[in-house]
């Protein structure tokens, strides 16, 4: 029996979802709804195993988008994997913990995003955290998600680490520290061996408060609007389709693809596009879904290995790189360990059947090109389109060429080399290299940028996440980054979660 009205409707549990819903029903006298599509995550085994979450991608909790084909990257289908499960991505990714650079955030004000710079959000990034070297200036403990380094390490990482100190690149303590540039072991979403999602870190502890209800395996259709005001949604459950209202407000927060999926299917979008699929066009807003952004990641750079590797520890990683392009006076190339293959469909055809592998996987940090989320059909069940547009703007390709190469370098040094018959794939010049990374290219499952966050007229919410043309309705997600930060995505959702709360209860 689910109540027709709360204080605030969040659309989506996922990364940002969770801790959304989690801090408004922290004032008990806020009633609070959060409704996803997905099921429960809880006593999911491969949900809570770190070592198996490459098995969620393709599953039964992955919505199974795939890339429209690139036309830089062979024309290739890109599968790119979204949460669908209490906790989102959350649920299924890497538990890489990883919030970049300073100045990632300081260029967002620089952008139209006023008051999002760093020294205002680290606040927010200490709070989520309980990290397990204990707070400083820069980290956060007793918050509710558990980080930690990995506490199996495997042997290679660590000679990574050392060889890539021949090259320049130092080993630092903590990446989420003061710098960035260097090579170190991750910091990772696992607690007590466990994946410790956003739905595990928020949720979970406050399952029995009576002022937030979590729906699950409810579809959000669309949004109810009257006037200018949306007021509700409309939602599968149970077999019917039902509107639930928002006293306050809707806050979407289904990610980058969700997000201004619902908005333009709500009619808030490109009024003319809209239109052309036969969509009431309700608020003429061109920037929905525009400005897609995702790191290109070459999948993978693969090494026979002189001895097998044995089982996988932690995640599967151990150490991460980072380190600069010649364009770039801060890191914006980053590397990683995989513990066996990593390849695509296209490379994994070649891989031995009988040795073992291991593999370098480098990536582009500070990548430029852009793409968009744009609805094909009025059909509510029908596939978008989703065009990431690697490597459209040749900078992406020339850095990503830096990247093959200083990997092949490090391949080389002691006492990473001890470790390595021979590359998989052998790159003789640059022209086979460009090829390469355009058969390997790959997501790194960063989609971020389909709502734009900004001051200019332009961009689809303000820096209150307010959606222009609407009132009663915000989007706080991966979807409102104004450009892509220089790290894995869910550190910074889950801040920008954090600071939406504060700006939601501040307004109310
Ligand atoms: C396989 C994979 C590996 C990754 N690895 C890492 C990593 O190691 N480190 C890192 O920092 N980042 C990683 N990421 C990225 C990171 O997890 C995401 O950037 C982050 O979780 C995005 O959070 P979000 O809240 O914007 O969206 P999500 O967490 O995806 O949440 C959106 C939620 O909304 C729900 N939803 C969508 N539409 C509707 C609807 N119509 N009705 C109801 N509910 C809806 C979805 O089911 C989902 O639960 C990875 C992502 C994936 C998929």
């Amino acid at each position: 029996m689910l109540a027709s009205s709360f204080d605030y409707v969040i659309v989506g549990g996922g990364s940002a979802g969770a801790v959304l819903a989690r801090r408004l029903a922290e004032n008990p006298a806020c009633e609070v709804l959060l409704i996803e599509a997905g099921p429960s995550d809880v006593g999911v085994g491969a949900i809570a195993d770190p070592a198996a979450w490459t098995s969620l991608c393709g599953s039964a909790f992955d919505w199974g988008h795939v890339y429209a084909p690139a036309p830089h990257a062979l024309g290739r289908a890109i599968p790119i994997p979204r949460g669908r499960v209490l906790g989102g991505s959350s649920s299924i990714n890497a538990m890489i913990w990883y919030r970049g650079h300073a100045d990632d955030y300081d260029q967002w004000e620089r952008d139209g995003a006023t008051g999002w710079n760093f020294a205002a959000l680290l606040p927010c990034f200490r709070r989520s955290e309980d990290w397990q070297g204990g707070a400083s200036a820069w980290r956060g403990a007793g918050g509710p998600l558990r980080i930690e380094l990995p506490q199996d390490p495997h042997p290679i990482a660590a000679d990574i680490a050392a060889a890539a100190a021949r090259m320049g690149v130092p080993t630092i303590e903590d990446l989420n520290g003061e710098s960035n540039f260097g090579a170190c072991h991750p910091n990772l979403s696992i607690g007590n061996g466990q994946r410790w999602s956003a739905a595990r870190g928020y949720l979970h502890p406050a399952r029995d408060w009576p002022n937030l209800v979590v729906v699950t395996d409810s579809l959000v259709t669309d949004l109810v609007l009257e006037g200018d005001r949306c007021v509700g949604v409309r939602h599968r459950l149970d077999g019917r389709t039902r509107q639930t209202r928002a006293r306050h407000e809707v806050i979407l927060a289904a990610g980058a693809i969700g997000s201004p999926v619902l908005l333009m299917r709500s009619g808030i979008g490109d009024a003319r596009a809209l239109r052309r699929l036969g969509i009431q066009a309700r608020v003429d807003a061109p920037g929905v879904g525009d400005r897609l952004q995702d790191h290109p990641l070459l999948c993978g750079m693969n090494f026979i290995a002189t001895a097998p590797l044995g089982p996988v520890r932690d995640q599967g990683g151990g150490v991460l790189l980072n380190w600069c392009s010649s364009a770039s006076d801060r890191p914006d190339l980053h590397g990683f360990f995989v513990q066996g293959a990593h390849a695509g469909a296209g490379l994994a055809r070649e891989l031995p059947a009988d040795a073992p592998v291991f593999a370098l996987s480098p990536g582009l940090m500070r990548s430029r090109s852009t793409g968009f989320v744009r609805l094909a059909s009025a059909d509510p069940a029908a596939p978008v389109e989703i065009q990431p547009n690697y490597l459209a703007d040749p900078a992406d390709l020339a850095a990503l060429v830096e990247s093959v190469e200083f990997i092949e370098e490090l391949a080389g040094q002691s006492p990473l080399a001890r470790h390595i018959v021979r590359p998989l794939v052998a790159l003789r010049d640059h022209a086979e290299r460009v090829e390469f990374i355009r058969r390997t290219v790959d997501t790194f499952f960063h989609c971020c940028g389909t709502c734009r966050m900004g001051s200019d007229d332009a961009s689809v919410v303000d820096p209150a996440l307010r959606v222009r043309g609407v009132r009663g309705l915000r989007v706080a997600d991966a979807s409102v980054m104004p450009t892509i930060p220089s790290c894995n995505t869910n550190a910074p959702t889950i801040m920008i979660a954090e600071r939406a709360a504060e700006l939601i209860a501040g307004a109310a």
